[in-house]
């Protein structure tokens, strides 16, 4: 008979976050696919558990997929760990829960810690619908296109970052949104110096580039008013400087008067009439 999968979410910063259901499984699984052996050997010293350990992580985890199957499908039962957080958001796990669900293996996922679902909850921005955004590319251009692509996007947005790129993000959420578009930074949740900070992306932008941020970051993005998802995407202002340009205007005024008949910032209509 066929093992299962055990997706088992870890502590985001407080080992007191561990259920009582996610030590059960560690306790009672044949073998635990993680991360990083290093970071969940600590954890398993703390919950006092004694475990074969293999190691599935981004780089591994074509091959490593495989064999973790064969052995659940030869009737092993695999628990899968991250460094911290929900396996398989932003975390190594999407694939196997694929190959796992391919091979007609059982996959149950143990409710627990999530940096967004975290940081949402706190956030004081809407919750009722969101998106999920994970992390955005560290490359400029790809992460301006990304964030071309939120311009209408009316949902709380929430987004994953490293402290080193925070004001990079910042800088281009605050030109993409605008500057007043409310956020709130929820920093090293759970942890000693958990802080939510409720702002604007050009107030965050101008604190966090004189006092460099330090810890981990969730933000969590205010969406568009609603008006705005009518009108405002980034091929609507391409078509429009290009319809006023035919009409005599210079590339110049085209694109000003683009950005406010749209409502858009002066610099992304600028991208977009140029990309097309
Ligand atoms: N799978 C994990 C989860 O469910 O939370 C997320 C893993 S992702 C590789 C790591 C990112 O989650 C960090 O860069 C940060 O954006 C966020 N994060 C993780 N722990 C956090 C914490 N204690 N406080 C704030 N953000 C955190």
């Amino acid at each position: 008979m066929a093992g299962m999968l055990y997706l088992v979410p870890t502590p985001i910063g407080n080992l007191g976050d561990i259920s009582v259901r996610c030590r059960e499984t560690l306790e009672q699984a044949d073998f635990i696919a993680a991360e990083d052996t290093r970071v969940t050997l600590k954890l398993l010293n703390y919950l006092g558990i004694k475990k074969s350990l293999v190691s599935y992580f981004e780089h591994n985890k074509a091959a490593k997929g495989e064999k973790i199957v064969e052995r659940i499908l030869a009737g092993e039962t695999c628990a899968l760990v991250s460094d911290a957080g929900s396996p398989a958001i932003s975390d190594p796990g999407e694939e196997l829960v694929k190959q796992c669900a391919e091979a007609g293996i059982t996959v149950c996922a143990i409710p627990g810690p999530c940096a967004a679902i975290t940081a949402l909850s706190i956030s004081g921005q809407s919750t009722g619908r969101f998106c999920f955004e994970g992390f955005l590319s560290t490359a400029k251009k790809s992460r301006r296109e990304h964030l071309e692509s939120l311009i209408g996007e009316t949902r709380t947005m929430i987004f994953y970052e490293a402290p080193h790129k925070l004001t990079n993000t910042l800088e281009d959420m605050a030109a993409v949104f605008g500057a007043d578009r409310p956020l709130s930074l929820c920093r090293e949740l759970t942890k000693l110096h958990e802080e939510v900070v409720r702002t604007t992306l050009g107030e965050a932008l101008e604190k966090y580039t004189e006092n460099a941020p330090k810890g981990e970051f969730v933000l969590i993005v205010a969406g568009a008013p609603a008006i705005e998802k009518e009108v405002a995407t980034t091929a609507d202002a391409a078509a429009r400087v290009q319809q006023l340009m035919e009409q005599g205007l210079s590339r110049k005024d085209a694109i000003k008067q683009t950005a406010k008949e749209l409502d858009l910032p002066k610099n992304v209509v600028y991208d977009a009439a140029l990309r097309e």
